[in-house]
């Protein structure tokens, strides 16, 4: 049978990554002295046939896209292979303004009219047309952001889809939240979301925002604002009035110009703690409502009673599937003493194991750091952990010769004074130590100037609801780590940020809640 050119040429790109893949496979994993098992796993690349990117991305402005007032545009690298994947619009003080006006005019005119029933039906029109077009926004999310396929395809689109869903159920029956409660929606919203989890964070910010009767403009981060304008296609096709969700793009002045705007009633943020703070200064004397959502240190504490093979896939889970790049990532990890070498020598195996590699292979467990900034600053963190006198594990396998690539690794035997346990470090990094008694590793885990989340492994119940009681992370996990559901408010204690998104307690940052 003739081939087409264009089977042709898949053919000619699956046999290329063959070539690639087999450099990022485990080809003679050593670990903690021994040969670990070879094996190699053949490529399966998703297509990226499926995803139309533009050239150049314009401004989402009252229902349309549309040039900024600045004619500035900025690239977007796809961080697998160093390249540009397009251009996108830099929006500045007045394409914000103009945001923001058509936001106000949209919550004026439309959306606080709207029954809480109709608004509804828009939010599970979109659900479902995410989940229609849930494999594109995975890939383009991918693309963009460089984390695994799977990651993307399994966790990050169906949960967006998840939280439209839960939010669309809740627009019609607000007051049940509230009961003996007036509520009333807050006005214009203006949010700002990091890169970790582009279009996680937009769905987690824009479905409760509406649900609740507000209008939105969301600055995305500057390196992945690509998923956050498809979602825009979506509201264009689920018919969402004009103006109700407005995206503009750009960097952190453009996310300045939004949060110091006069015209919005409250921001949310989510990013790092440092940028957090100083919006906090700016939203500080004025009568805007604030949200936010910052950084984070978390620990597990395994107990020697814990199922120890399935606490090594939680720390896996927790911190190396996703290149680290979780706010509540699991990057302390707090042994009990009589396991601690045992544990470590599985560790070693195990992260030899994994696969780093391109991003859009299903077999790949660890894709790429989303920026060049990111893996310099991951690669400083690490000299500092090595110059502080922490016992450092890496494995030997290859990386891609392109693009941002970490390998995952720990550093042992480090305590609390260490930067590495202290700093986040949002990268394949773990800190690992030990502890005696339950006592201790409450003390070490909340030894953080954060609070996000903590998992506690152990089988015995009564030692976990204990344990759990005297952490301060605004998340404990017993005996799994980083699972999500929209119906579970998340947030956290200290410099992790103010505040709850999901369920009910995430309704009540849009809303202004009030005795009768
Ligand atoms: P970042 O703070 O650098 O940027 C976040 C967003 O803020 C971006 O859109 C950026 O353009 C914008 N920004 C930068 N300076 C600004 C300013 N002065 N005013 C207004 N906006 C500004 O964070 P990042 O590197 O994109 O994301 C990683 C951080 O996000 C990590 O610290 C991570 O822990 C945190 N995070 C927290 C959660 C959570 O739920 N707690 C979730 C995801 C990520």
């Amino acid at each position: 049978m003739k081939m087409t050119n264009k089977r042709a040429q898949k053919r000619a790109s699956a046999k290329a990554s063959t070539t690639n893949v087999s450099k990022f496979a485990p080809a003679k994993a050593v670990a903690g002295g021994k040969s670990a098992v070879k094996f190699e796993y053949a490529p399966s690349l998703e297509s990226t046939d499926i995803v139309q990117i533009e050239k150049r991305n314009r401004l989402f402005i009252g229902g349309k896209f549309v040039e900024p007032t600045s004619g500035r545009y900025f690239p977007t690298i796809n961080p697998a292979t160093g390249e540009r994947l397009a251009e996108v619009a830099e929006a500045n003080e007045k394409d914000v303004d103009l945001a923001v006006k058509t936001a106000r005019q949209a919550y004026e005119q439309i959306w606080s009219k709207m029954s809480g029933k109709e608004r509804g039906r828009y939010l599970f029109r979109i659900a479902r047309l995410i989940q229609e077009r849930a494999r594109e926004l995975a890939v383009l999310e991918t693309m963009d952001n460089g984390k695994p396929i799977r990651e993307s395809r399994d966790i990050d689109v169906p949960l967006v889809a998840a939280h439209f869903f839960y939010h669309a159920g809740w627009a019609d029956k607000l007051e049940y939240a509230f009961p003996g409660q007036s509520i009333a929606p807050l006005g214009v919203v203006g949010q700002v979301i990091p890169w970790n989890f582009p279009l996680l964070m937009a769905a987690w910010k824009i479905a409760p925002a509406l649900a609740c009767g507000n209008t939105v403009v969301l600055k995305p981060a500057e390196t992945t604002s690509l998923s956050a304008l498809l979602l825009a296609q979506i509201f264009q096709d689920a018919g969402l009035p004009e103006g109700v969700v407005n995206i503009v793009t750009g960097a952190g002045a453009t996310g300045a110009a939004l949060v110091n705007h006069p015209d919005i009633n409250k921001v949310a943020f989510t990013g790092s703690t440092e940028v957090g703070k100083i919006i906090a200064r700016a939203v500080a004397g004025t009568k805007k409502r604030l949200t936010l959502e910052l950084g984070g240190k978390s620990a597990h504490i395994i107990f020697e009673d814990a199922a120890l093979d399935q606490a090594l896939e939680g720390v896996i889970n927790g911190i190396y599937f996703n290149q680290g790049h979780v706010c509540c990532a699991g990057s302390r990890l707090l042994l009990e003493e009589s396991i601690a070498n045992d544990f470590v020598e599985k560790l070693k195996k195990r992260i030899a194991q994994l696969r780093v590699g391109n991003p859009l292979d299903k077999n790949t467990d660890i894709g790429a750091i989303n920026s060049e900034a990111e893996l310099k600053k991951i690669g400083k963190l690490i000299q500092l952990g090595k110059d502080e006198g922490g016992e450092f594990f890496e494995p030997k396998c290859a990386l891609p010769e392109k693009g941002y690539f970490q390998r995952p690794c720990f550093f042992s035997n480090v305590s609390s004074s260490f930067t590495l346990s202290r700093v986040e470090i949002f990268g394949p990094v773990l800190a690992v130590s030990t502890f005696r008694t339950a006592q201790e590793a409450v003390v070490k885990a909340n030894d953080t100037p954060y609070g996000l989340a903590a998992g506690v492994w152990s089988e015995k119940g009564a030692k976990i609801h204990k344990v759990a009681g005297q952490l301060k992370a605004g998340v404990v996990w017993a005996n799994t780590y980083n699972k999500f559901d929209p119906s579970a408010p998340f947030g956290g204690y200290n410099e992790s940020g103010w505040g709850r998104e999901g369920g009910r307690h995430g309704l009540s940052a849009y809303l202004d809640v009030r005795g009768k």
